[in-house]
């Protein structure tokens, strides 16, 4: 296996699969069985879930609501969807536990790193819901402050995309596809992979984000056992 312990950062969108709002139970099950198929093989598995399939504060600021109280909609809509994926998991029998950024103790474990590595080195997926506690972030900068503070080895970003490429490849045939790129070209060729202080942050730390399509049944596991698969950005 070419890694041992990955931070998973899933969107809220992924969840919607073909519907407009909300969670899609079919995707989730896909999504549920692929995580499996790699914990299985012993890879310890960090999940941070977005919340955009529900709320997102700036569309709230967008329509007059308080960006702050819209921001704390988002968070909640994290849980609700690591609450989803985290019964989506227990139905494939794959142990988990959800800890929150913001504290909703009868609902979840509160995030104390300690007890997260805890849980990863028994096999427990461990979901982290509620982004970083913090208005005005984003579920991106989360996946990469966790992956940081666990020493995950990357951070594996689940689009429908299959990686980065020079033009947005849903809109121009000709795009062409990186396999690796190193943070500065990002910046230097304006491309977006995540929100610049997750992408910053990253940088700084070290941190390789692979970006990669993972609505590919299999692709998870291929990714995790070192097959080309997706973008890599490096330092
Ligand atoms: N959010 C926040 N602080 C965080 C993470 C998320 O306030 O640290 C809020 C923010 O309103 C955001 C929403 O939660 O729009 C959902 O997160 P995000 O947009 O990152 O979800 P995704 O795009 O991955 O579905």
């Amino acid at each position: 296996m070419q890694y041992k312990r990955i931070l998973l950062k899933l969107s809220g969108e992924a969840l919607m699969g073909e519907r407009q709002y909300g969670i899609d139970p079919k995707r989730l099950a896909e999504y549920a069985k692929e995580i499996k198929e790699v914990v299985a093989k012993g890879i310890e598995v960090a999940i941070v879930i977005g919340g955009g399939n529900i709320f997102r504060g700036v569309a709230g600021a967008a329509n007059g609501m308080d960006r702050v109280q819209g921001d704390h909609m988002g968070m909640l809509a994290t849980v609700i969807n690591g609450l989803a994926l985290q019964s989506a998991l227990e139905d494939e029998d794959v142990h988990t536990r959800l800890q929150t950024a913001l504290e909703i103790k009868e609902v979840a474990e509160p995030y104390i790193k300690r007890k997260a590595i805890r849980h990863l080195e028994k096999g427990r997926v461990v979901i982290f819901g509620a982004g970083t506690g913090n208005p005005y972030f984003t579920t991106d900068t989360a996946a990469v402050l966790r992956a940081i503070e666990i020493d995950a080895d990357c951070i594996l970003k689940g689009t429908r995309v299959d990686g980065i490429y020079n033009t947005d490849p849903e809109k121009n045939k000709d795009a062409i596809k990186f396999e690796s790129i190193t943070f500065k070209d990002v910046i230097e060729k304006g491309l977006k992979v995540m929100d610049m202080t997750a992408f910053t942050l990253s940088e700084e730390n070290k941190l390789p984000i692979i970006v990669f399509d993972m609505n590919t049944n299999g692709n998870l596991l291929k990714l995790v056992s070192g097959g080309k698969i997706g973008t890599i950005v490096e330092n």
